[in-house]
């Protein structure tokens, strides 16, 4: 059984949620290696909805182990949030999700710094963050400032936490943000601590051991490569590794012991928040696409902005990641559509760009370059072979993969599992 990479492949959103829990079939471990609690997945099984943050949709499926890798940053209250959720549910977790002891805690006081720095850049500079803190815990980390989750073990937990808190307030005070209490944090986090002690694990051992006893690992990736911190459109990115090496370094797998990337990518675009976004659509289609694939954010309820796929962003994130087999989803959503369009070049000042420019002004400035194509104009989610589709749609997928180069692994036609259309993986 194949360890496996999934990654978004645009600005998020793709639905990897729900690739993911049908991947998850062939997995025994799911394995989270970046992102915090602003990434959201939704998924649907047998008609209810879940919304994860932080845990890996796996849990969903008795027997999995779920693992929260060193990459990611943990908000240690969602994260008992969503174990009492799951376990409300029916769902067992003690045992089946373990959270790396490596990986850095997301604080309140991370959250009030993102909100504090946002406010401070104003309209026209604010990068649209979720206001989780993860930026700001991120920054921490690398200035190795960071708590971690091992720290929650420690007997000064307490007085760590006064201490990056008293930290914190200086700097809030100084940006003429509210402060926060002491005390108060104080005891929050150790309650929570003690409410996490039994899913805290060293997940570098696990997660080798898994590998060595020949089990398959599904590392899940949250957001997107446009949104990654090296290759999205910096500064409109999220603070980590969004793309396939974050698996490696946000795992501790070896990039030697993955056998297969899944790049995940819907038939149109979308983008949460603010940065350039060439294949736009401001006008009443693009609304139409908006309500049609049901494009409002898991994690904030905000509308996304939507536009035309765009291939140029689709082999860019092909580039990246090294994708073998592709995971194409929302088909069903462009069902209505008379004529389809997709992007294959961007203009900029006379020249054609073939590739994603580094330089953020050129990239707001360049002009997608379209194709277009004849709609199917009839329903397709209730298809459940792909020889069954419209000719006009498979031939607008067959499009979409001869731009983006690698396999069609698997084919989504609406939200529930079922929808599903298996090829390649
Ligand atoms: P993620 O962050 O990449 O997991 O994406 P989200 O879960 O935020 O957004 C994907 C949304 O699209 C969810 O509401 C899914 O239920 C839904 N979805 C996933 N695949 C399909 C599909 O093929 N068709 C339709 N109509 N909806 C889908």
């Amino acid at each position: 059984m194949p360890n496996t990479i999934l990654v978004g492949a645009q600005w998020g959103d793709e639905g990897k949620g729900k690739v993911i829990d049908v991947l998850t079939d062939q997995a025994d471990l799911v394995v989270r290696y970046q992102g915090g609690s602003n990434a959201g997945h939704t998924v649907i099984v047998d008609g209810k909805k879940h919304v994860l943050h932080l845990i890996p949709s796996g849990i969903l499926h008795p027997g999995k182990v779920c693992v929260i890798g060193n990459g990611v940053v943990v908000d240690p209250i969602e994260l008992l949030h969503e174990i009492r959720m799951i376990e409300g549910q029916g769902m067992v977790t003690a045992g089946r999700l373990w959270v790396s002891d490596r990986a850095h805690l997301a604080m309140s006081y991370h959250k009030a710094l993102d909100k504090a720095d946002e406010a401070r850049r104003g309209a026209d500079r604010k990068i649209g963050t979720t206001g989780r803190g993860i930026g700001p815990c991120y920054g921490d980390k690398v200035a190795r400032n960071g708590l971690r989750i091992g720290d929650m073990l420690a007997p000064h937990f307490s007085d760590l936490v006064t201490q990056r808190v008293g930290a914190a307030n200086a700097t809030l005070h100084a940006m003429g943000a509210p402060t926060l209490d002491p005390a108060t944090e104080c005891e929050t986090y150790l309650t929570v601590a003690r409410a996490l002690m039994p899913y805290i694990a060293d997940t570098l051992t696990l997660v080798h051991q898994a590998d060595a006893d020949g089990k398959s690992i599904l590392l899940e990736g949250a957001q997107g490569t446009m949104l990654d911190i090296d290759f999205g459109t910096y500064p409109f990115v999220t603070s980590s590794n969004a793309t396939a090496g974050g698996a490696c370094t946000g795992s501790g797998l070896s990039p030697r012991r993955i056998d297969r990337v899944v790049g995940v990518i819907k038939c149109y675009t979308t983008r949460v928040g603010e940065g350039p976004f060439p294949t736009e659509m401001k006008d009443a289609a693009g609304e139409d696409l908006r309500q049609r694939g049901a494009e409002f954010g898991a994690t904030t309820g905000r509308p996304r902005r939507c536009g035309w796929f765009d291939a140029v962003v689709g082999r860019h994130a092909a580039r990246v990641n090294g994708v073998d087999f592709w995971a194409l989803t929302k088909l069903d959503v462009l069902d209505t559509l008379p004529v389809i369009k997709i992007c294959v070049a961007y203009a900029c000042d006379g020249k054609r760009y073939d590739a994603i420019p580094a330089c953020l002004e050129t990239f707001s400035r360049c002009e997608p370059i379209y194709e277009e194509m004849p709609g199917w104009m009839e329903p397709t989610s209730h298809i459940t072979r792909y020889s069954d589709l419209p000719l006009k749609a498979r031939t607008y997928v067959e499009r979409l993969i001869g731009l983006l180069g690698g396999r069609l692994g698997l084919l989504s036609i609406g939200p529930a599992r079922e929808t599903t259309l298996r090829m390649a993986i």
